[in-house]
């Protein structure tokens, strides 16, 4: 007893057309999430400029190694903090902010 797939009729297949149009919707998309999540990064980078925070870990409060700042200067953890994978309090700030890496 197999399933039989049929394959649907000529005018209900999506057109190539149609294909192309999803293909860059969807990675519009994907820019704009990961613009809108750079601009958060960019506006909580600069807030901790102003709060006299930047590059301190969240964490442990201490300085976030300069080589992690050079490569992402939004972290907000320490390399200590980082690995192993810490466990994250609950805030709910954060909640929304999808992971990069070991960010
Ligand atoms: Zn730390």
């Amino acid at each position: 007893m197999g399933v039989t797939k049929m394959a649907a009729p000529a005018s209900k297949r999506p057109t190539v057309r149609f294909l192309q149009t999803w293909v860059e919707d969807t990675r519009r998309h994907a820019f704009l999430d990961a613009c809108i999540l750079d601009e958060r990064r960019v506006v909580d980078t600069l807030q901790k400029f102003e709060d006299g925070t930047f590059g301190n870990c969240v964490m442990c409060g201490a300085p976030i190694d300069r080589e992690i700042l050079a490569e992402q200067p939004w972290a907000k953890r320490c390399g200590s903090c980082r690995q192993p994978a810490p466990i994250v309090p609950f805030r709910p700030r954060e909640r929304a902010e999808i992971p990069r890496s070991a960010a």
